[in-house]
Protein backbone atom coordinates (compact mmCIF):
# COMPACT_ATOMS: atom_id res chain seq x y z
CA UNK A 1 0.00 0.00 0.00
CA UNK A 2 2.69 2.66 0.76
CA UNK A 3 4.44 1.42 -2.10
CA UNK A 4 1.12 1.85 -4.42
CA UNK A 5 1.68 5.56 -2.28
CA UNK A 6 4.98 6.41 -3.04
CA UNK A 7 4.91 5.49 -6.98
CA UNK A 8 1.62 7.87 -7.61
CA UNK A 9 3.10 11.02 -5.64
CA UNK A 10 6.32 10.25 -7.97
CA UNK A 11 4.21 9.76 -10.99
CA UNK A 12 2.35 12.91 -10.02
CA UNK A 13 5.03 15.01 -9.44
CA UNK A 14 6.21 13.94 -12.92
CA UNK A 15 2.81 15.03 -14.42
CA UNK A 16 3.68 18.44 -12.29
CA UNK A 17 6.97 19.12 -14.08
CA UNK A 18 5.39 18.35 -17.34
CA UNK A 19 3.09 20.59 -16.55
CA UNK A 20 5.45 23.36 -15.74
CA UNK A 21 7.78 22.43 -18.52
CA UNK A 22 4.08 22.55 -21.19
CA UNK A 23 3.37 26.05 -20.26
CA UNK A 24 5.78 27.36 -22.93
CA UNK A 25 4.36 25.34 -25.43
CA UNK A 26 2.79 26.82 -28.02
CA UNK A 27 -1.23 25.32 -28.52
CA UNK A 28 -3.72 26.13 -31.05
CA UNK A 29 -7.62 25.30 -30.68
CA UNK A 30 -10.73 25.96 -32.74
CA UNK A 31 -14.06 25.77 -32.12
CA UNK A 32 -17.71 27.18 -33.29
CA UNK A 33 -19.18 28.79 -31.10
CA UNK A 34 -21.92 31.18 -30.48
CA UNK A 35 -22.65 30.93 -34.30
CA UNK A 36 -18.83 32.27 -35.01
CA UNK A 37 -16.10 30.56 -35.65
CA UNK A 38 -13.50 31.38 -32.73
CA UNK A 39 -9.42 30.23 -32.44
CA UNK A 40 -8.27 30.40 -29.63
CA UNK A 41 -3.89 30.63 -29.65
CA UNK A 42 -1.89 30.42 -26.29
CA UNK A 43 1.13 29.79 -24.81
CA UNK A 44 -0.04 26.39 -22.46
CA UNK A 45 -0.29 22.88 -23.01
CA UNK A 46 -3.31 21.80 -24.90
CA UNK A 47 -4.88 19.75 -21.99
CA UNK A 48 -5.50 24.26 -20.87
CA UNK A 49 -6.65 25.11 -24.45
CA UNK A 50 -9.43 21.90 -24.18
CA UNK A 51 -10.61 23.70 -20.89
CA UNK A 52 -10.52 26.80 -22.50
CA UNK A 53 -12.89 25.06 -25.37
CA UNK A 54 -15.60 23.17 -22.64
CA UNK A 55 -15.76 26.64 -20.86
CA UNK A 56 -16.73 28.17 -24.10
CA UNK A 57 -19.19 25.53 -24.85
CA UNK A 58 -20.72 26.06 -21.60
CA UNK A 59 -21.41 29.72 -21.16
CA UNK A 60 -22.93 29.58 -24.48
CA UNK A 61 -25.22 26.47 -23.52
CA UNK A 62 -26.27 28.81 -20.47
CA UNK A 63 -27.10 32.42 -22.54
CA UNK A 64 -28.49 30.82 -26.35
CA UNK A 65 -31.61 32.45 -27.14
CA UNK A 66 -32.01 29.50 -29.56
CA UNK A 67 -31.05 26.42 -27.61
CA UNK A 68 -34.23 25.31 -26.33
CA UNK A 69 -32.04 24.14 -22.83
CA UNK A 70 -30.22 27.44 -22.06
CA UNK A 71 -30.86 29.27 -19.19
CA UNK A 72 -32.19 32.04 -21.28
CA UNK A 73 -34.83 30.05 -23.35
CA UNK A 74 -36.14 28.69 -20.49
CA UNK A 75 -36.60 32.67 -19.03
CA UNK A 76 -37.85 33.83 -22.38
CA UNK A 77 -40.52 31.43 -22.53
CA UNK A 78 -41.81 31.73 -19.44
CA UNK A 79 -40.08 27.74 -18.21
CA UNK A 80 -37.72 29.02 -15.53
CA UNK A 81 -37.50 32.56 -13.10
CA UNK A 82 -34.30 31.58 -11.64
CA UNK A 83 -30.80 31.66 -13.13
CA UNK A 84 -27.38 30.63 -12.63
CA UNK A 85 -25.62 33.12 -10.46
CA UNK A 86 -23.26 33.81 -13.11
CA UNK A 87 -25.83 34.44 -15.70
CA UNK A 88 -27.49 37.12 -13.33
CA UNK A 89 -24.64 38.90 -13.11
CA UNK A 90 -24.03 39.10 -16.59
CA UNK A 91 -27.83 40.48 -17.20
CA UNK A 92 -27.06 43.06 -14.34
CA UNK A 93 -24.24 44.41 -16.21
CA UNK A 94 -25.93 43.88 -19.32
CA UNK A 95 -28.69 45.82 -17.78
CA UNK A 96 -26.73 48.84 -15.83
CA UNK A 97 -24.73 49.18 -19.54
CA UNK A 98 -28.70 49.10 -21.47
CA UNK A 99 -29.40 52.11 -18.33
CA UNK A 100 -26.52 53.95 -19.11
CA UNK A 101 -26.81 54.40 -22.57
CA UNK A 102 -30.28 55.22 -22.55
CA UNK A 103 -31.50 52.43 -24.24
CA UNK A 104 -28.92 51.77 -27.38
CA UNK A 105 -27.75 48.73 -26.02
CA UNK A 106 -31.19 47.17 -25.01
CA UNK A 107 -30.95 43.33 -24.03
CA UNK A 108 -35.04 43.22 -24.56
CA UNK A 109 -34.52 43.91 -28.12
CA UNK A 110 -35.09 40.25 -28.97
CA UNK A 111 -38.70 40.03 -30.45
CA UNK A 112 -37.50 42.41 -32.89
CA UNK A 113 -34.42 40.58 -33.99
CA UNK A 114 -36.32 37.60 -34.02
CA UNK A 115 -38.89 39.20 -36.05
CA UNK A 116 -35.93 39.83 -38.54
CA UNK A 117 -34.70 37.12 -38.36
CA UNK A 118 -31.24 37.24 -37.53
CA UNK A 119 -30.71 34.26 -35.00
CA UNK A 120 -32.42 31.60 -37.04
CA UNK A 121 -31.30 32.86 -40.68
CA UNK A 122 -35.03 33.17 -41.96
CA UNK A 123 -34.38 36.35 -42.94
CA UNK A 124 -37.27 39.53 -43.89
CA UNK A 125 -38.41 42.88 -43.69
CA UNK A 126 -41.16 43.29 -40.64
CA UNK A 127 -44.16 45.75 -41.60
CA UNK A 128 -44.20 48.73 -39.52
CA UNK A 129 -47.00 48.01 -37.46
CA UNK A 130 -45.72 44.49 -36.75
CA UNK A 131 -42.42 46.53 -35.14
CA UNK A 132 -44.61 48.86 -33.75
CA UNK A 133 -46.30 45.79 -31.95
CA UNK A 134 -42.98 44.10 -31.39
CA UNK A 135 -41.47 47.49 -30.46
CA UNK A 136 -44.33 47.41 -27.34
CA UNK A 137 -42.30 44.37 -25.60
CA UNK A 138 -38.98 46.52 -25.71
CA UNK A 139 -38.07 47.85 -22.60
CA UNK A 140 -34.61 46.88 -20.67
CA UNK A 141 -36.32 49.18 -17.24
CA UNK A 142 -38.64 46.89 -17.07
CA UNK A 143 -36.66 43.33 -16.21
CA UNK A 144 -36.44 43.24 -12.70
CA UNK A 145 -33.24 41.36 -10.60
CA UNK A 146 -33.97 40.03 -7.39
CA UNK A 147 -30.72 38.13 -6.07
CA UNK A 148 -30.91 35.58 -9.12
CA UNK A 149 -34.31 35.48 -9.94
CA UNK A 150 -35.38 37.60 -12.90
CA UNK A 151 -38.74 38.98 -13.19
CA UNK A 152 -39.77 39.53 -16.84
CA UNK A 153 -42.90 40.98 -18.12
CA UNK A 154 -45.37 38.86 -19.72
CA UNK A 155 -44.04 38.51 -23.43
CA UNK A 156 -40.48 40.33 -23.09
CA UNK A 157 -37.55 38.17 -24.34
CA UNK A 158 -34.22 38.30 -23.59
CA UNK A 159 -30.71 38.45 -25.93
CA UNK A 160 -27.89 38.46 -24.59
CA UNK A 161 -25.83 38.46 -27.88
CA UNK A 162 -24.36 41.97 -27.91
CA UNK A 163 -21.98 40.95 -24.70
CA UNK A 164 -22.07 37.17 -24.70
CA UNK A 165 -18.79 36.64 -26.84
CA UNK A 166 -17.39 39.78 -24.61
CA UNK A 167 -18.26 38.22 -21.63
CA UNK A 168 -16.59 34.84 -22.90
CA UNK A 169 -13.33 36.44 -23.74
CA UNK A 170 -13.47 38.33 -19.54
CA UNK A 171 -13.94 34.23 -18.58
CA UNK A 172 -11.67 32.32 -20.74
CA UNK A 173 -8.66 34.77 -19.99
CA UNK A 174 -9.45 34.93 -16.62
CA UNK A 175 -9.75 30.61 -16.32
CA UNK A 176 -6.41 31.27 -18.20
CA UNK A 177 -4.71 32.74 -15.48
CA UNK A 178 -5.98 30.88 -13.48
CA UNK A 179 -3.68 28.18 -15.24
CA UNK A 180 -0.62 29.71 -15.27
CA UNK A 181 -0.88 31.24 -18.62
CA UNK A 182 0.20 34.49 -19.62
CA UNK A 183 0.46 34.94 -22.88
CA UNK A 184 -2.56 34.14 -25.15
CA UNK A 185 -4.65 35.70 -27.75
CA UNK A 186 -8.19 34.87 -28.35
CA UNK A 187 -10.40 35.70 -31.34
CA UNK A 188 -14.05 35.05 -30.60
CA UNK A 189 -15.35 36.00 -33.83
CA UNK A 190 -13.89 39.41 -34.69
CA UNK A 191 -14.34 40.11 -30.52
CA UNK A 192 -10.40 40.12 -29.88
CA UNK A 193 -9.06 39.52 -25.97
CA UNK A 194 -5.33 39.78 -25.48
CA UNK A 195 -4.38 37.61 -22.44
CA UNK A 196 -0.82 38.97 -20.63
CA UNK A 197 1.60 39.98 -23.76
CA UNK A 198 3.48 38.43 -26.69
CA UNK A 199 6.40 35.77 -24.86
CA UNK A 200 8.92 38.23 -25.42
CA UNK A 201 6.98 40.61 -23.09
CA UNK A 202 5.84 43.15 -25.94
CA UNK A 203 1.84 44.11 -26.36
CA UNK A 204 0.12 42.26 -29.11
CA UNK A 205 -0.59 44.55 -32.28
CA UNK A 206 -4.32 43.97 -32.91
CA UNK A 207 -5.25 44.40 -36.69
CA UNK A 208 -8.72 45.98 -36.72
CA UNK A 209 -10.44 44.98 -40.40
CA UNK A 210 -11.78 47.19 -43.06
CA UNK A 211 -15.63 46.99 -43.57
CA UNK A 212 -15.15 48.41 -46.79
CA UNK A 213 -12.85 46.25 -49.00
CA UNK A 214 -11.90 43.50 -46.45
CA UNK A 215 -8.38 44.88 -46.05
CA UNK A 216 -7.17 46.30 -42.66
CA UNK A 217 -8.36 49.71 -41.32
CA UNK A 218 -5.34 50.12 -38.67
CA UNK A 219 -4.05 48.22 -35.91
CA UNK A 220 -3.78 49.35 -31.88
CA UNK A 221 -0.86 47.46 -29.44
CA UNK A 222 -2.46 46.19 -26.04
CA UNK A 223 -2.17 43.87 -23.30
CA UNK A 224 -4.59 42.43 -21.26
CA UNK A 225 -7.64 44.09 -23.23
CA UNK A 226 -9.92 43.24 -25.06
CA UNK A 227 -10.84 44.79 -28.73
CA UNK A 228 -14.30 44.40 -30.07
CA UNK A 229 -15.39 45.56 -32.79
CA UNK A 230 -19.66 45.79 -34.20
CA UNK A 231 -20.71 47.14 -37.80
CA UNK A 232 -23.24 46.55 -40.23
CA UNK A 233 -21.07 44.29 -42.49
CA UNK A 234 -20.81 41.25 -40.38
CA UNK A 235 -23.86 39.85 -40.38
CA UNK A 236 -26.77 41.26 -42.52
CA UNK A 237 -28.99 40.57 -45.69
CA UNK A 238 -30.14 42.06 -49.15
CA UNK A 239 -33.83 42.74 -50.72
CA UNK A 240 -34.59 44.54 -53.31
CA UNK A 241 -31.03 46.46 -52.89
CA UNK A 242 -30.75 47.46 -50.01
CA UNK A 243 -28.89 46.15 -46.96
CA UNK A 244 -30.26 45.22 -43.54
CA UNK A 245 -27.99 44.38 -40.70
CA UNK A 246 -28.02 42.68 -37.47
CA UNK A 247 -27.58 46.19 -34.95
CA UNK A 248 -31.38 47.64 -34.51
CA UNK A 249 -31.56 50.81 -33.73
CA UNK A 250 -34.31 49.88 -30.57
CA UNK A 251 -35.62 53.37 -30.78
CA UNK A 252 -37.26 52.52 -34.26
CA UNK A 253 -36.60 48.59 -34.79
CA UNK A 254 -34.96 49.38 -37.68
CA UNK A 255 -30.82 47.97 -38.57
CA UNK A 256 -28.73 50.85 -36.72
CA UNK A 257 -28.06 54.08 -39.75
CA UNK A 258 -26.56 56.42 -37.60
CA UNK A 259 -23.73 57.23 -39.91
CA UNK A 260 -21.02 54.99 -39.26
CA UNK A 261 -19.43 51.38 -40.88
CA UNK A 262 -17.69 50.27 -37.67
CA UNK A 263 -16.67 50.92 -33.76
CA UNK A 264 -14.27 49.29 -32.21
CA UNK A 265 -14.36 49.28 -28.82
CA UNK A 266 -11.29 48.66 -26.47
CA UNK A 267 -10.79 47.86 -22.86
CA UNK A 268 -9.93 46.18 -19.83
CA UNK A 269 -14.14 44.33 -19.44
CA UNK A 270 -14.73 42.28 -22.78
CA UNK A 271 -18.38 42.60 -21.77
CA UNK A 272 -18.59 46.38 -21.66
CA UNK A 273 -16.39 46.47 -24.35
CA UNK A 274 -18.46 44.52 -26.12
CA UNK A 275 -22.54 45.74 -24.62
CA UNK A 276 -20.33 49.92 -25.76
CA UNK A 277 -19.80 48.48 -29.25
CA UNK A 278 -23.78 47.49 -30.01
CA UNK A 279 -24.43 50.62 -28.26
CA UNK A 280 -21.94 53.06 -29.96
CA UNK A 281 -22.75 51.71 -33.12
CA UNK A 282 -26.38 52.84 -32.65
CA UNK A 283 -25.68 55.96 -31.32
CA UNK A 284 -23.10 57.38 -34.10
CA UNK A 285 -20.56 59.15 -33.74
CA UNK A 286 -21.69 62.43 -31.86
CA UNK A 287 -23.48 60.42 -29.08
CA UNK A 288 -20.53 58.13 -28.81
CA UNK A 289 -17.83 61.19 -28.55
CA UNK A 290 -20.54 62.89 -26.11
CA UNK A 291 -20.61 59.70 -24.12
CA UNK A 292 -17.30 59.08 -24.02
CA UNK A 293 -16.39 61.83 -22.36
CA UNK A 294 -18.68 61.10 -19.58
CA UNK A 295 -17.87 57.41 -18.86
CA UNK A 296 -14.39 55.62 -18.09
CA UNK A 297 -12.61 52.32 -18.87
CA UNK A 298 -12.78 52.18 -22.54
CA UNK A 299 -11.13 53.87 -25.70
CA UNK A 300 -12.36 53.85 -29.40
CA UNK A 301 -11.49 54.04 -32.80
CA UNK A 302 -14.88 54.61 -35.49
CA UNK A 303 -14.78 54.67 -39.16
CA UNK A 304 -17.97 56.71 -40.79
CA UNK A 305 -19.51 56.04 -43.90
CA UNK A 306 -17.86 59.17 -45.04
CA UNK A 307 -14.61 56.61 -44.60
CA UNK A 308 -13.04 59.32 -41.61
CA UNK A 309 -11.58 57.99 -39.04
CA UNK A 310 -11.75 58.91 -35.26
CA UNK A 311 -9.89 57.97 -32.25
CA UNK A 312 -10.83 58.87 -28.68
CA UNK A 313 -7.59 60.60 -27.16
CA UNK A 314 -6.35 57.86 -24.93
CA UNK A 315 -5.38 56.06 -28.57
CA UNK A 316 -3.34 58.75 -29.78
CA UNK A 317 0.16 57.19 -30.62
CA UNK A 318 -1.20 53.75 -29.83
CA UNK A 319 -3.51 53.49 -33.31
CA UNK A 320 -1.51 52.96 -36.60
CA UNK A 321 -3.90 53.49 -39.50
CA UNK A 322 -3.25 50.56 -42.17
CA UNK A 323 -4.37 49.42 -46.01
CA UNK A 324 -6.43 52.15 -47.77
CA UNK A 325 -6.03 54.30 -44.97
CA UNK A 326 -2.51 54.53 -44.31
CA UNK A 327 -1.42 57.89 -45.32
CA UNK A 328 -4.85 59.16 -43.88
CA UNK A 329 -4.57 60.79 -40.23
CA UNK A 330 -7.07 60.07 -37.62
CA UNK A 331 -9.12 62.95 -36.22
CA UNK A 332 -8.70 62.83 -32.34
CA UNK A 333 -11.65 63.17 -30.27
CA UNK A 334 -10.88 65.09 -27.02
CA UNK A 335 -12.44 64.85 -23.17
P1 LIG B 1 -21.65 40.60 -33.16
O1 LIG B 1 -22.42 39.65 -32.31
O2 LIG B 1 -21.80 40.42 -34.63
O3 LIG B 1 -20.22 40.71 -32.75
P2 LIG B 1 -22.73 42.76 -31.60
O4 LIG B 1 -21.87 42.53 -30.45
O5 LIG B 1 -22.87 44.18 -32.02
O6 LIG B 1 -22.26 42.01 -32.91
O7 LIG B 1 -24.16 42.16 -31.25
C1 LIG B 1 -25.19 42.10 -32.18
C2 LIG B 1 -26.27 41.17 -31.67
O8 LIG B 1 -26.90 41.74 -30.52
C3 LIG B 1 -27.37 40.97 -32.68
O9 LIG B 1 -27.13 39.80 -33.42
C4 LIG B 1 -28.61 40.85 -31.82
O10 LIG B 1 -28.75 39.52 -31.37
C5 LIG B 1 -28.32 41.73 -30.66
N1 LIG B 1 -28.72 43.15 -30.83
C6 LIG B 1 -28.93 43.84 -31.97
N2 LIG B 1 -29.21 45.13 -31.72
C7 LIG B 1 -29.16 45.26 -30.36
C8 LIG B 1 -29.35 46.35 -29.46
N3 LIG B 1 -29.63 47.59 -29.88
N4 LIG B 1 -29.23 46.10 -28.13
C9 LIG B 1 -28.95 44.86 -27.68
N5 LIG B 1 -28.76 43.81 -28.47
C10 LIG B 1 -28.84 43.99 -29.79
MG1 LIG C 1 -21.42 43.96 -28.94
Amino acid sequence: MKKLLILTLALLMLAGCAAQHGKTEYSEADVFAMDTFMELRAYSDESVLQGAVELIKSIESRLSVTDENSEIFKLNSGQNDSVSHETAELLKTALSICASTNGALDVTIYPVVRAWGFTTGSYRVPGADELRELLGLVDHSKVGINGDSVVLPHGMMIDLGSIAKGYTGDEVAAYLKENGVSSALLNLGGNIHAVGSKPDGSAWKIAIRDPLGGGLLGSVSVTDKAVVTSGGYERYFEQDGKKYWHIIDPSTGMPADSGLLSVTVIGENGALCDGLSTALFVMGLDGSAEYWKTHTGFEAVFLTSGGRIYVTEGLVGNFTPLGDHASEKASVIYR
